[in-house]
């Protein structure tokens, strides 16, 4: 149980949070921060959270769980905000898409001691929407949540956090950030920026509106994700450009593979190559857990 946590930034994860652990009965008091008094009025008035600070140290008092739920380019300024602001014992843990940049911000502002409290974590889990009235308590149902623990994290802050995401229904495992960043570069982040290059490779062409007059279901499902926040997006390539440089890289090389058989004619190379990827397809891509959105993430 939770006597009082704190979320940083209520949007559509840390709503979605707040919601599925209200449903749950696992926290009896939830405190929203935010920089905008709309929003925050919203999250009150949808019931999300049971009240809203318009100051980080007054949301942050007293809180045994402080959930940093801004976006992973704000991530910075939220730990100095919240430096030497934060009870004795409080957990502290973030839902940022990427590891290893949000770990180094906080090694770099915390406390030590406040670093130690500190469970890096990321649900896979999302949709396209934002906000906190896009927000839902089954976002997390049956989804993965990835935590990212550092060698110097304390035990029990790790157990917390668990404890917590599994309240929520979510599906908890263990990761080094440097993995997780270079997994989630392949699995999500390349993907994002491939939907929103062929949208935008769409678009800038004169006849943009017969190609998407026409645009199937195909089109429809390579570029839904592309409907993502662009400004979330921009943050995480910004934070994970090594792995996923290096993996744009090697599909350029490939893609240009690709591209010479095609000229040349060579039915075969293409044959083998497109008839790999969906046996790798059929074989490893699980199907979404039921009755959740579909997944951005
Ligand atoms: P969102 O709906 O836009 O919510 C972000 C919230 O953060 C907003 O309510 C915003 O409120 C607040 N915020 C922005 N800058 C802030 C700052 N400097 N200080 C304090 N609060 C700030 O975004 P989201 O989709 O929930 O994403 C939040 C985090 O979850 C991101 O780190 C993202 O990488 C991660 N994540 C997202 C998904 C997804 O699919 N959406 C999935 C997994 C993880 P104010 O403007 O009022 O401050």
């Amino acid at each position: 149980m939770i006597n009082k946590l704190a979320i940083i930034g209520i949007g559509l994860v840390g709503g979605s949070l707040a919601r599925a652990l209200r449903h749950s009965g696992f926290v009896d008091e939830i405190v929203g921060y935010g920089r905008n008094l709309e929003n925050l009025k919203l999250a009150v008035d949808l019931g999300v959270v049971d009240h809203a600070e318009a100051r980080i140290e007054a949301a942050v008092r007293d809180a045994d769980v402080v959930l940093i739920a801004a976006p992973v380019g704000a991530m910075a300024e939220v730990f100095s905000q919240l430096a030497g602001k934060m009870s004795r014992e409080a957990v502290i843990t973030d839902v940022g898409s990427v590891k290893t940049s949000v770990i180094l911000a906080a090694r770099e502002t915390l406390s030590q001691e406040e670093f130690a409290r500190f469970v890096p974590g990321h649900p896979i889990a999302g949709t396209e929407q934002s906000g906190v009235a896009a927000s839902r308590e089954d976002l997390f149902q049956d989804h993965q949540i990835i935590l990212t623990p550092e060698p110097d994290t304390r035990r029990d802050a790790v157990d917390t956090v668990r404890v917590m995401w599994a309240a929520a229904g979510g599906v908890v495992h263990i990761l080094d950030a440097e993995k997780h960043d270079a997994v989630l570069a392949a699995s999500s982040h390349v993907p994002h920026v491939l939907a929103y290059a062929l949208v935008d490779m769409v678009v800038r062409r004169d006849d943009h509106h017969d190609i998407f007059d026409f645009a199937a279901g195909g089109f429809r499902d390579f570029t839904r994700i592309a409907g993502s926040d662009p400004a979330m997006w921009r943050d995480i390539c910004v934070a994970n450009s090594e792995p996923l440089m290096a993996l744009l890289e090697n599909f350029r090389q490939d893609l240009g593979d690709i591209m010479q058989a095609i000229e040349k004619g060579d039915a075969q190379w293409l044959m083998d190559t497109f008839q790999r990827a969906r046996h790798a397809r059929d074989t490893y891509v699980k199907p979404a857990p039921s009755d959740s959105p579909d997944s951005t993430e």
